[in-house]
């Protein structure tokens, strides 16, 4: 399954006392350059060498090409353990599967025997976020350090954990962060922003897909390390801005969603406060807790679904590998945090100074290893704890209900399938049911979906089939909404457009085995991709947002046809060439103006700026359609002249809030863009999302934001606010039109339910 570099010969002919570092030299001497030194950075091809080297060289590390990345990169991953452990690693891995499933485990007596006998699983992820560099640079030095040092500490972790460490979430993006700093460091535009996204599809959002799986890299890390492994412990290192604290360890803030077990919580906060302490011990100034970070969504915490944990931490920032000075005046706390004075969160303050990429690289390094030892020094609570959790979803929780069960024949055969590929991908065990059968006053027919609530990984499908009521949480009683850190629902057969029930009573019903993983396959549209299909552009701002990433994704996957258009482009003419044009949700001022004179290199500053905004009218009026979404609509109002507003503008964050939930909307007469659509559907809504007030005659609506209570999944304060507002309208211009969303047709390529809206907008040709 995997390719070990590792061999047999290797491991036994290695010292069990006194290993050898011979043929593995310093950092400095490979990459010439200290780790962590001003304005340096190793590049994806120096890195993977580095760790060949290393696992070819040292018998307490391993290397695993796990498969390639989106451009084709090698996606890899490091086993660090002692060479006492590696010799007999497929032991210790059984032993750690008997856990991960309590129901393969005999009797109290085995019970014990594996919690004396395994080992601590610590996975240790670096840079997924690809600008936070100080991650994969750290991992150089980490791994070095376990391959190389005999100190105690290091000894601790090599007898007692098994370190499966991957150097890069997101090698593709690490390679354009290195090109391009290396490009214009030593002029004016050193540690300039990068004008794409640092991953191909989805920037940014490449964390906020840890139950969708859309990503090659997520299903490598789910598929080739979580789910063979199991982790106890799964660490994601990341870097936050500069101007707060130093470094951010768990406890997390509330909310906690409900269905992760309360053991995983304390184990959470006993870790992260351990870090804490441990790096304050060490000299670190600057350590907060229990701040900014919940631990709400699983979107960005597989592991807490899946037996173990998972902590965040977060460095502040330098200018990528360019150092800043922080002056005491310019530190600011977030969320009630005062950062000029300690709390019993944040018990020693950061003065303010330089900060250094070497600080970054320090303080990561101590952070994992401060977890590496509690991990070393508490391997049988780590295990009883994992072992614990999964009992307890074995015995299933008295809040679930028996079973969910996606009937069969559904019409929506491929949101089915990928609501299965999900669930199969996150380990959970579903079956058929091989005859027909009643529950809840429903026939359901045979070859139906069943999943039990009582197995190792319910959690995570219990989480993603239910309905989220998220806590209204305020910042004093009666005061502002507390902003969540992230979003507040994840009902995937709302977001999908399917039919899952939850069964309160026994079924009577023989079931498959489990069913295999389970594949999607999408049907390319016909009108997008037969005959005489339209000609389609997606706009590309140089200040590109993530929507526009996926909504290419959502294309690719269809294998829908399209061409990516710059400022330049459409400056020069290029919209002669096409039907359609695509603006996914970025402000009008970013896609108008672009970035700053000074900002950037001269050939990315700038917008489309009047010459572009010209040719986009001219286009409509010629007969183009233009497609908008979110805070695009402003955009295309503007330009177009149209008499739309907001519906919510001046209301203040008590009157409307939405930070990330499913509301219902209801479609309007009849009309080719939403025939595909039920009468009723699921949108999602968040913070760029919009009602219209319309007062132009030119525009029809096709679809308004359900009437009453819209809300059907998440968190929603004054949702009457856009209650029967428009939310999907289009306006006539010339002998063009514009269709503007209010809401995202494809967000984060989970929204298969509104997916149909955005393929019927798109199938529109000029002449028709
Ligand atoms: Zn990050």
């Amino acid at each position: 399954m995997m390719k070990r570099t590792l061999s047999l010969a290797m491991v036994l002919l290695a010292s069990a006392t006194a290993v050898s570092t011979q043929g593995i030299p310093v950092p400095r001497d490979f990459f010439g350059f200290e780790i962590g030194e001003d304005r340096k950075l190793a590049d994806w091809g120096q890195l993977t060498a580095w760790y060949e080297l290393i696992a070819q060289n040292s018998p307490r590390v391993a290397l695993d090409t796990l498969g390639k990345t989106t451009r084709g990169l090698p996606f890899i991953m490091l086993t660090v353990t002692s060479p006492e452990n590696h010799r007999v690693l497929h032991e210790l891995h059984a032993t750690q599967l008997k856990l991960a499933d309590p129901r393969q485990i005999a009797d109290g007596a085995e019970l014990s025997r594996l919690l004396d006998r395994g080992k601590t699983v610590v996975l240790v992820t670096h840079g997924i976020h690809a600008t936070e560099v100080g991650g994969p640079q750290m991992a150089a030095r980490l791994i070095h350090r376990l391959a190389t040092a005999n100190d105690e500490k290091v000894r601790e972790i090599l007898d007692e954990v098994i370190l499966l460490d991957i150097p890069s979430l997101n090698p593709d993006g690490l390679g354009m962060v290195v090109d391009w700093y290396r490009q214009w460091v030593g002029t004016e535009y050193e540690a300039a922003p990068l004008p794409t996204l640092y991953h191909h599809y989805v920037g940014h959002d490449n964390n906020r897909d840890w139950y969708a799986f859309t990503q090659i890299e997520t299903e490598l890390t789910i598929t080739k390390a979580h789910n063979v492994w199991h982790p106890h412990i799964v660490h994601d290192i990341h870097q936050m801005g500069s101007t707060g604290a130093r470094i951010f360890v768990p406890p997390f803030i509330e909310p906690w969603e409900e269905n992760i077990d309360p053991l995983i919580t304390a184990a959470v906060n006993q870790l992260g406060s351990y870090m804490a302490a441990e790096m304050l011990a060490g000299g670190k100034a600057g350590v907060v807790i229990h701040a900014q970070y919940d631990a709400y969504t699983p979107a960005r915490a597989y592991q807490h679904y899946h037996g173990g944990v998972r902590i965040l931490s977060e460095t502040a920032s330098a200018r990528l590998a360019t150092p800043v000075t922080i002056r005491g005046d310019e530190l600011r706390g977030r969320r009630g945090l005062d950062v000029s004075r300690r709390s019993w969160n944040f018990p020693v303050v950061w003065d303010g100074g330089a900060w250094h990429l070497s600080d970054i690289v320090d303080y990561m390094e101590s952070g994992v290893l401060a977890l590496l030892t509690n991990a070393a020094k508490n391997q049988r609570y780590w295990l009883e704890n994992f072992y614990r959790v999964n009992q307890n979803a074995v015995d299933r929780w008295d809040e679930w209900p028996r079973a969910w069960i996606l009937p069969a024949d559904q019409v929506n055969t491929t949101g089915v399938d990928a609501v299965l590929r999900i669930l199969t991908l996150g380990d959970v065990e579903v079956h058929t049911a091989e005859a027909g059968f009643s529950a809840a006053g429903r026939a359901f027919r045979a070859g139906s979906y069943v999943v039990p609530m009582n197995q190792p990984y319910a959690a995570f499908a219990h989480t993603l089939l239910s309905r989220q009521v998220y806590p209204d949480l305020r910042q004093y009683p009666g005061g502002p909404p507390q902003p969540p850190y992230d979003v507040t629902a994840h009902t995937l057969p709302l977001l999908m457009n399917i039919e899952a029930l939850p069964i309160e009573e026994p079924l009577d019903v023989a079931l498959s085995e489990p069913i295999p993983h389970h594949e999607v396959r999408y049907a390319a549209p016909a009108a997008l991709s037969e005959g005489r299909a339209p000609r389609l552009a997606v706009y590309k701002s140089w200040r590109e947002p993530m929507p526009e990433g996926w909504t290419r994704w959502v294309l690719d996957q269809h294998a829908v046809p399209y061409d990516t258009l710059h400022d330049a482009d459409i400056q020069n003419g290029a919209l002669a060439q096409y039907d359609v044009l695509v603006f996914e949700d970025q402000s009008a001022e970013a896609i108008t103006n672009g970035y700053s004179p000074g900002e950037m290199p001269p050939e990315y500053v700038g917008g489309l700026g009047h010459t572009g905004v010209a040719a986009v009218k001219e286009f409509v009026e010629g007969g183009g359609r233009v497609i908008a979404v979110g805070e695009a609509t402003e955009f295309a109002i503007q330009a177009l002249g149209l008499g739309i507003a907001s519906a919510t503008e001046g209301l203040s964050s008590q009157e409307f809030y939405i930070p990330g939930s499913i509301l219902r909307i209801e479609s309007v007469g009849e009309d080719v863009i939403t025939e595909a659509m039920p009468r009723e559907s699921a949108v999602w809504y968040w913070r760029s999302s919009r009602a219209f007030d319309i007062g132009d005659a030119r525009v029809r609506v096709l679809a308004r934001f359900g009437e009453g209570d819209p809300l059907l999944s998440g968190w929603v304060l004054g949702g009457e606010q856009i209650a029967g507002k428009p939310a999907l309208v289009e306006a006539q211009v010339g002998s063009g039109s514009a269709v503007l969303f209010g809401f995202p047709p494809n967000y984060r390529g989970q929204t298969m339910a509104t997916w149909p809206l955005l393929f019927h907008a798109l199938a529109y040709h000029r002449d028709h």
